[in-house]
C-alpha cells in the first residue's frame, strides 16, 4: 500500500479545472496532506494587525492530488483517517465579519493553546475535535477561490467532518484534483465569528473512486448518518437546495410521490447549518443510516 505525503508548499488558492496535479494516488492509497492555516501562518502573535497580513494568502489548500481511476461522471471517496493539529491556534474577529459583523467592535487576533483534548480559551478547557474547513475537487468550469464553497466542495466548514468520517464529492475532470486545507482544532456549526480555532497541521487520507454514478451535492458519511452539503447565497437557499436533494433521494429510493417523499423528509430529516459567514453559506440534510446507504445519493 503506498503512502504519499504531499507538503505544504503545495497549495492552491482557487479550485478550477486547470489545476496542476502535484501528487498521484490510485485508489485505496493513502495520502498525508501537510496543511497551512487560514491565514497562511502569517500570524504568530496576538500583536498582528489584521489589515497588515497578505490576504492573497489566506485560505491555503493542500494539493491537488491526481487520482488515477477518477473519471468525470465518477464519484471520490475521501476517508479521513486522522487529522493532527498544531499548537497553538489563532482565532480573529474582525467589523465586518462573521454574525454579528454590523456592530462597532475591534479587530481582534488570538492565540489559543491546543493541548492533547482541548484547547485553552482563557483558562477555559474546551474539548477538542478537529476538523477539515476546506476540502473539494476541480469544478466542472470556473475558479472558486478556496474562501467559497459550491458542488465541487470548497470552504465548507462543517464541524462533522472529523477523523473517521468520509466524504464524497461528483468528479468533473479526469484525476479529480482533490485538495485540503482550513484544519480547525475545534469548530462550532455556524462558525459564529469567521474563525474556528484555526491551525496548521496533518489529515491522512484513503481515496476511493465509485464509477459511473456520482451525487449531486457533496455527501458526508459519519458512523450514524449520511448528510447532503449544500451550499446558497443564503441559508434560506441553502435549506431548500438540501431539502430538495434530501426529498429526490427519498423518492428514488422507496419509490414515493413527491407528496410521500415530502412528508417522509418531515420526519426523518434533519436540517442542520454548517457555517453562515463564508461567501455562500452552507447547509446539511442528515438521513440517519437506519433509512439510506450511499448508492442512494449517487445517480
Ligand atoms: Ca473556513
Ligand atoms: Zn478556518
Amino acid at each position: 500500500m503506498a503512502l504519499k505525503r504531499i507538503s505544504k508548499n503545495h497549495i492552491i488558492y482557487k479550485f478550477t479545472p486547470a489545476m496542476r496535479p502535484v501528487e498521484k494516488a490510485h485508489v485505496g492509497d493513502i495520502v498525508v496532506f501537510e496543511t497551512k492555516d487560514c491565514f497562511g501562518e502569517q500570524i504568530r502573535d496576538e500583536n498582528v494587525k489584521l489589515n497588515e497580513i497578505d490576504w492573497n494568502k489566506v485560505n491555503p489548500a493542500t494539493g491537488p492530488l491526481f487520482v488515477e481511476e477518477a473519471e468525470p461522471g465518477d464519484t471520490l471517496k475521501v476517508e479521513i483517517l486522522s487529522i493532527r493539529v498544531n499548537n497553538p491556534a489563532i482565532m480573529a474577529v474582525a467589523p465586518g465579519a462573521g454574525v454579528l459583523g454590523n456592530l462597532k467592535y475591534d479587530s481582534k487576533v488570538k492565540i489559543v493553546n491546543v493541548e492533547k483534548d482541548f484547547v485553552i480559551f482563557s483558562g477555559l478547557k474546551v474539548k477538542m475535535k478537529p476538523m477539515i474547513g476546506v476540502i473539494g475537487v476541480a469544478p466542472k468550469e470556473g475558479e472558486y477561490p478556496t474562501g467559497t464553497s459550491d458542488v465541487h466542495g470548497g470552504n465548507m466548514d462543517i464541524a462533522e467532518l472529523t477523523a473517521g468520517t468520509s466524504i464524497y464529492f461528483p468528479v468533473f475532470v479526469k484525476g479529480a484534483l482533490l485538495a485540503l486545507g482550513d484544519l480547525h482544532a475545534v469548530q462550532a456549526d455556524g462558525e459564529i465569528c469567521v474563525t474556528g480555532a484555526e491551525a496548521s497541521g496533518e489529515v491522512v487520507v484513503r481515496v476511493d473512486v465509485i464509477k459511473d454514478v456520482q451525487p449531486k451535492y457533496p455527501v458526508l458519511e459519519t458512523s450514524n448518518y449520511y448528510a447532503i452539503i449544500a451550499p446558497g447565497k443564503d441559508l434560506d437557499e441553502a435549506v431548500y437546495k438540501a431539502t430538495m436533494e434530501a426529498v429526490n433521494v427519498l423518492k428514488r429510493k422507496y419509490s414515493l410521490s413527491f407528496e410521500e417523499a415530502y412528508m417522509l423528509a418531515s420526519l426523518i430529516v434533519n436540517l442542520r447549518i454548517n457555517q453562515v459567514v463564508d461567501p455562500r453559506k452552507g447547509v446539511r440534510a442528515e438521513i440517519s443510516k437506519e433509512y439510506v446507504s450511499i448508492e442512494d445519493f449517487l445517480s
